[in-house]
């Protein structure tokens, strides 16, 4: 396995590890990526994640053009526009791949942008994410032991996801397959709700008159769980918008839970706030001992 040009459509944590980690493994030639903000490419150039890049009206076809494998890296709000880009200027042979943390969107994205190339696309989600972005915070060793998440298409040749598969082991990543639909509902459950929360905790306090007060007082309790606030907002923004529906369902869902815990607390049960806590606690060393490994790879 080795691809003579890579190209990479949005170079930042993703996109930038990505070129590193295909370099470190010697499986290409040479990178070319496509993005936004030149500030952003230099860096990726000058940390070696690619080796030149184009930007601006068409920067995305040209980057694509002679390449034998793209990933798309971008927030995937833009992923409909870049397909509808790079479709017509992608060499035949192409291995086009995403990393999107969404995929019914992505996929019904790459149909509309690819038309007939889509049999060459295989959409890929690596669990790999951090609160940080851009092609400063890339490494090579983002992937390494972490899960990626293949959601193959039936245009797909059974060749072209072992190849897909193939390289991102390469990289490190353990690779396992669900439906679109399927990814997006456990993803919605535990990452998706969980960055807002997030997000919504940290807006509450903040837009408190007494704001300033509670942060002085927040200690490490409130730094771990509102530590995700920090991720990309358009990154996320995307995220919820595409997974609005799947998303939705979870809020209802811990609506529902938080007005147990609710009752718990006008009711003064404590028996019961206990069992919850010492459940949960177990579920949660059960996880980090790797004791929940449903779905490994299939
Ligand atoms: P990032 O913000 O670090 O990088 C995204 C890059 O895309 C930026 O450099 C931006 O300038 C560029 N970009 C934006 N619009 C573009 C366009 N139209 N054309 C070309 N480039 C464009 O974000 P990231 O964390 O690398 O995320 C990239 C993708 O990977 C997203 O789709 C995200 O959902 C997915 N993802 C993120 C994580 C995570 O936790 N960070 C994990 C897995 C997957």
């Amino acid at each position: 396995m080795f691809f003579g040009k890579a190209a990479v459509i949005g170079v930042g944590l993703i996109g930038g590890s990505f070129g590193l980690a295909l370099k470190a493994a010697g499986l290409c030639g040479r990178v070319v990526g496509a993005g936004r903000s030149t500030a952003n490419l230099d860096l990726a150039v000058a940390r070696g994640a690619i080796d030149a890049y184009e930007t601006g009206e068409g920067g995305a076809a040209a980057a694509v053009r002679g390449a034998d494998l793209v990933l798309v890296a971008s927030p995937v709000a833009q992923f409909e526009r870049i397909f509808l880009e790079i479709g017509p200027a992608l060499r035949s042979d192409a291995l086009v791949m995403d990393a999107g943390s969404t995929k019914r969107d992505v996929v019904a994205a790459a149909r509309k942008g690819l038309g007939a190339r889509i049999a060459r696309f295989v959409p890929a989600h690596p669990i790999a994410g951090a609160e940080n972005s851009g092609a400063g915070a890339a490494s090579a060793q983002l992937f390494r032991d972490r899960r990626l998440v293949l959601t193959p298409l039936n245009e797909n040749s059974r060749e072209d996801v072992e190849t897909v598969s193939a390289l991102w082991s390469a990289l490190g990543a353990r690779v396992s397959r669900m439906t679109p639909e399927e990814h997006d509902g456990v993803f919605a459950a535990v990452s998706h709700l969980p960055h807002l929360l997030a997000y919504a905790l940290v807006s509450d306090i903040a837009g408190r008159p007494d704001a300033a007060q509670l942060f002085g007082y927040a200690a490490g309790g409130f730094r771990d769980f509102t530590r995700i606030a920090s991720s990309h907002p358009e990154m996320w923004r995307d995220i919820c918008m595409a997974n609005s529906d799947q998303l939705l369902r979870e809020v209802v869902r811990f609506s529902r839970e938080l007005e147990k815990v609710k009752n718990l607390l006008e009711t003064k049960n404590a028996p019961d706030l206990e069992k919850l806590f010492a459940d949960a606690r177990a579920a949660r060393q059960k996880w980090l001992d790797g004791g929940w490994q449903n779905g490994e790879a299939r």
